[in-house]
């Protein structure tokens, strides 16, 4: 490696470890004004783009959760991945014929919005002797574009899933629509909690509320004060992103 190479390899770092305590602060500080401590959010990572070096390197500082959105990516750093300190989950959007690829890797899927896709999830982990975790994702914005089950449609979509082997519904997630203004966003956020309430609630069979997963870069200390308690962070941790 050249000495710039080296010098610029040192302040990336060097960032992820500043962006690393500012973001844990920051979960703190939300989480204490919501009437709880730090320990019960969890900062996932989101990691795609991210070298597995660098990954590493916040699991080192403490980081417990990353998160992938695509399995192609997913499985050519797998090998790399520090999962003896972190917990690999899948955050992004699952092609039915792609889970078999994933399942037994990842320790929960975040992103289950069909029948379709928990039907296989849960074939693939049955053939596997495993039971896969996994979240729902709402379409709280109603947006077209977006993946997600649209909350009237919600009930129905975890009461056919609850029944299924080798699948367990640990929670939801949801990525609200951007939003001009902290209020507007909130009030996504606050849609979700008021489901996520209303489900723990029912105490049907099967189905446990534990995660709420929303917030990202831009929102996330808001998605805490709303009721969130795992977040998932990427380019505020890692810096920017030539996708998304
Ligand atoms: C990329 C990604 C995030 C994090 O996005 P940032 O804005 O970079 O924090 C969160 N959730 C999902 C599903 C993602 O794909």
């Amino acid at each position: 490696m050249t000495e710039k190479l080296l010098t610029e390899q040192i302040k990336r770092l060097d960032d992820v470890r500043a962006n690393y305590e500012e973001i844990t602060e920051n979960i703190a500080l939300a989480a204490e004004k919501s009437g709880r401590t730090a320990q019960d959010i969890s900062f996932l990572a989101a990691t795609k783009t991210v070298e597995p070096e660098i990954i590493n390197y916040a699991i080192s500082l403490g980081l417990k959760k990353i998160g992938e959105n695509r399995v192609q990516e997913l499985l050519s750093k797998y090998d790399e991945y520090d999962l003896a300190h972190a917990d690999l989950q899948f955050i992004g959007h699952l092609q039915k014929n792609k889970v078999r690829q994933i399942i037994g890797k990842v320790s929960m899927i975040q992103s289950v919005d069909s029948i379709k896709l928990a039907d296989e999830i849960a074939k693939q982990s049955v053939k596997n002797n495993i039971t896969t975790d996994i979240l729902i994702e709402v379409n709280i914005g109603r947006e077209e574009s977006k993946s997600g089950v649209m909350k009237e449609e919600l009930d129905e979509l975890i009461q056919k899933i609850s029944v299924l082997e080798g699948i367990r519904i640990r929670g939801l997630m949801s990525i609200p629509p951007i939003c001009d203004s902290k209020k507007e966003i909130s009030k996504f956020f606050d849609d979700m909690y008021k489901l996520f309430i209303d489900i723990s609630a029912k105490k049907s069979d099967n189905v446990n509320m534990d995660f709420l997963s929303m917030g990202m870069s831009d929102d996330y200390t808001e998605a805490i004060l709303s009721g969130a308690n795992m977040i998932r962070v990427g380019s505020r941790l890692f810096g920017a992103r030539i996708y998304r």
